[in-house]
């Protein structure tokens, strides 16, 4: 009676240990979308796929989920700077829109800025497109296993690139007074009116597969497309806080009437460009 006590109240230690690791984890990194974003984004993106590759589609959604958000509760944590630059490319560092300057090539980018400054301002579309060609191997060679968690990592990235503050060097509004936003754009993202932007996030069309072979280019043009948004999503930001405190209700209340369109499409532009990653990788070669 006793051991089974023992054994139950470690089993309960074990339990909350693990939760307190996770919940001091996830807001201690600026993640983009927050965790339970980034689990609707595989999600959908499985019921997106689900006839075309049932190897994805057909997974359990919390499978999906999980892998989802390792990139940030697991990856960060064990590669820590490493793992951080792959969830971003501040495009703006290197000019203004529509980022010429900036070579596709990684090698050319490099040679042009110095290897240095390349990872220090993001690396997302060449680790992303190495991911979805880890994919497509695993699916090739029948690993459903891995090839289920590595989807889950290119559902991240997929949406942090839709992320418009993961697209600047103004990522937390820093370089305009108003630090923070990333945080609170997030958490209102990631607090019971993921409801409302997932319902409007559905109306985002499919798009065609992109295989591996695509993958850089289609997450540059999904990075400079976010950019687009940095300008509204700051302005919402500030006309919020407009004669009220940052972080008051009034606040919340007004930068969700700001922004909930806006990211919303974000969102879903998030789970069609998965999906077609995923589908890319899944039919290419065959
Ligand atoms: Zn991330």
């Amino acid at each position: 009676m006793r051991a089974r006590l023992a054994r139950r109240a470690a089993a309960s230690f074990v339990a909350w240990t693990a939760a307190a690791l996770v919940a001091l984890a996830a807001p201690s990194e600026a993640s983009a979308w927050g965790l339970a974003a980034h689990r609707w984004v595989a999600a959908r993106a499985a019921e997106l796929v689900r006839e075309r590759c049932p190897a994805l589609g057909a997974a359990p959604r919390s499978a999906l989920g999980d892998a989802a958000v390792e990139p940030d509760t697991v990856l960060k944590r064990r590669e820590g700077r490493r793992e951080g630059v792959r969830h971003f490319l501040n495009l703006d560092h290197y000019g203004p829109p529509p980022f010429r300057g900036l070579p596709r090539d990684r090698r050319a980018a490099e040679a042009r800025f110095g290897r240095k400054t390349v990872e220090r301002e993001g690396t997302l579309p060449w680790w992303g497109a190495s991911v979805a060609r880890r994919l497509r191997d695993e699916l090739r060679r029948g690993d459903v296993g891995a090839a289920r968690r590595t989807a889950g990592h290119l559902a991240h990235y997929a949406a942090d690139a839709t992320m418009p503050l993961h697209a600047t060097e103004n990522f937390d509004g820093q370089k305009t007074g108003q630090r923070g936003v990333h945080r609170r754009v997030e958490a209102e993202l990631v607090d019971e009116d993921l409801d409302e932007y997932t319902r409007r996030a559905w109306q985002v069309a499919p798009r065609r597969p992109i295989a591996p072979g695509g993958a850089e280019g289609a997450l540059f043009a999904a990075l400079e497309q976010a950019y687009e948004r940095v300008g509204p999503v700051l302005a919402a930001d500030r006309n919020a806080a407009r004669g009220t405190k940052v972080g008051s209700r009034l606040y919340y209340r007004r930068l969700h009437a700001g922004i909930v369109e806006v990211m919303a499409e974000q969102l879903g532009r998030a789970a069609v460009l998965t999906a077609a990653l995923w589908e890319g990788a899944c039919t290419v070669g065959r």
